[in-house]
């Protein structure tokens, strides 16, 4: 069997910004061969297994050879492989160099577009790459000095009257503008530089020829960056976006689809997910379930899996008729609901009132510290803790919505990262969730009434004067004649 290559490109940044097409390859995928600016929330829900080419500025950690080479040894053990691009596979970074040695070795491979951020990059921090005013032309340009092994053509480049985009330019950015100089623009021609386009951490300056240079070293900018040259980039003041939860880089558990993810995203901030814990069904009786009692459902898996077993023995929902069906907390509560059950109500562990007998399900573990009088505990599954590949330092917070979630990431951690996350600030959604978060440890907890919506309001008020964060929601206007400002 012969497999197939599908260069895909993953958009800017924001990984709500991939094709549909791409976003099913990604989920078709055996083997997924990803570049350095890749977003990880694009990979993190994939099953398939992904490698690192990511190229930093002069440390290649794989040639242009051996990444073709890979492609092909990948796709020639019948796998579909994904090679993830960032922006658009066919806007530099190579990808016609991929596909031509994949034709010429006969493999069969697709191209699947993606967005560039050679025009979306701009439009993410307020500049339309157009605009009738403006510029009625857009150029996009390779600022690698040396880009098909001769100079560009300045004289033909500094005359045009639109937008000119120059990627990969950080480094030549004195020489960009020198030559554009030189070569008859105007040196108060403005200019801007986003590094970061869609991240979380955007960042981006204006000033003009003569003193973007010196208004970046400034600023500290670097690579990733556009270098954005042109009279629309008066509009970015104007025009750039402001959401309340803009800069702000948050870790939710996986799921999908998920609104906690939207509902962040809407409001400016970056997601990214954790994983959760491997969930094995585990082999028990069945109770005697005829005559009623009560059933308390700690975690909706627990149920799941005991409703399997109740399949499994020719019982549907109707053989709980006369159970009263009680949950620990709000989550377990709303998932019974999507399942067709509504629940009689929260378990309180105070209270002895409840019918006999008193049957709580749950995971393995978490059943045996579970506080409280039961008739029976029954674990109808078991959860294996799942290492976290995720840097958490790059991360402001962590929300959790189930104690599950937060067992979950603090339990796949290493010891690196649990001294990290025991002092970062966690959103627990309700009580019950807050006090586990203090059992396992965790000192910055935020106890939030458990509904998305409060939860976005907490994130929003708990950063709103955080200096730590307005780095990265930062522009400056720095344009001549006044660049004495920032000083
Ligand atoms: N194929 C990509 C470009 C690859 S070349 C695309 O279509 O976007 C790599 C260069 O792209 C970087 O040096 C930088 O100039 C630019 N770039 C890519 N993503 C960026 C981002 N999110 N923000 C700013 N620049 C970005």
């Amino acid at each position: 069997m012969s497999g197939f290559v599908s260069l895909v490109g993953a958009g800017p940044g924001n990984p709500e910004l991939l094709t549909l097409l791409g976003k099913r390859r990604l989920q078709e995928a055996d083997v997924v061969v990803y570049d350095r600016l890749v977003n990880p929330a694009l990979l993190s829900p994939l099953m398939a297994e992904k490698i690192d080419v990511g190229k930093l500025p002069h440390h290649h950690k794989f040639s242009q050879y051996q990444i073709n080479d890979l492609l092909v040894k990948l796709a020639r053990e019948g796998k579909r492989v994904v090679r993830l691009k960032a922006g658009d596979p066919y806007v530099f970074g190579r990808g016609g160099e991929e596909s031509q040695y994949l034709r010429e070795r006969n493999v069969a491979f697709e191209v699947v577009p993606g967005i560039t951020s050679a025009i979306a990059g701009l439009g993410a921090a307020g500049i339309p790459i157009t605009h009738r005013d403006f510029a009625s032309s857009f150029h996009i340009i390779t600022g690698h000095h040396k880009a098909a092994g001769k100079e560009l053509d300045w004289q033909n480049i500094a005359h045009q009257e639109g937008t000119i985009v120059f990627l990969m330019g950080m480094e030549e950015l004195g020489r960009i503008t020198q030559h554009l100089i030189e070569n008859g623009k105007s040196p108060q021609t403005p200019v801007a530089v986003i590094q970061w386009a869609t991240h979380w951490k955007q960042r981006a300056v204006k000033s003009d020829l003569a003193n973007i240079s010196q208004v970046v070293t400034e600023n500290k900018m670097s690579s990733p960056a556009l270098i954005v040259v042109g009279d629309v980039v008066s509009l970015m003041d104007e025009l750039y976006p402001h959401l309340p939860l803009q800069g702000l880089h948050l870790l939710v558990p996986f799921k999908e689809p998920s609104q906690l993810f939207a509902k962040l995203q809407d409001q400016g901030a970056a997601v990214n997910f954790f994983d959760r814990r491997l969930k094995m069904p585990l082999k028990f009786d069945l109770p005697d379930i005829s005559h009623g009692g009560t059933l308390v459902v700690t975690d909706f898996a627990a149920f799941h899996f005991f409703q399997q077993t109740l399949l499994a023995s020719g019982f549907d929902h109707r053989a709980l008729l006369y159970w009263q069906i009680l949950t620990t907390n709000h989550m377990v509560d709303r998932k019974l609901r999507d399942a067709g059950i509504i629940s009689d109500g929260n378990f309180d562990m105070e209270n002895s009132q409840y019918r006999d007998p008193v049957i709580v399900l749950g995971e393995q573990q978490t059943l045996s510290h579970l506080p409280g009088h039961y008739s029976e505990k029954i674990a109808t599954y078991q959860a294996k803790p799942v290492a976290q590949q995720i840097d958490l330092t790059n991360f402001h917070a962590v929300i959790f919505p189930s104690s599950a979630s937060a067992s979950d990431l603090v339990e796949g951690c290493d010891a690196d990262q649990r001294r990290r996350l025991v002092l970062m600030p966690c959103f627990a959604m309700g009580t019950m969730v807050a006090e586990e978060c203090h059992r396992l440890g965790l000192e910055n907890v935020i106890a939030v009434e458990p509904t998305f919506d409060a939860v976005v309001n907490a994130v929003e008020r708990k950063f709103q004067n955080e200096s730590s964060r307005s780095t990265s929601r930062q522009f400056r206007d720095n344009i001549s004649p006044n660049p004495a400002k920032d000083n």
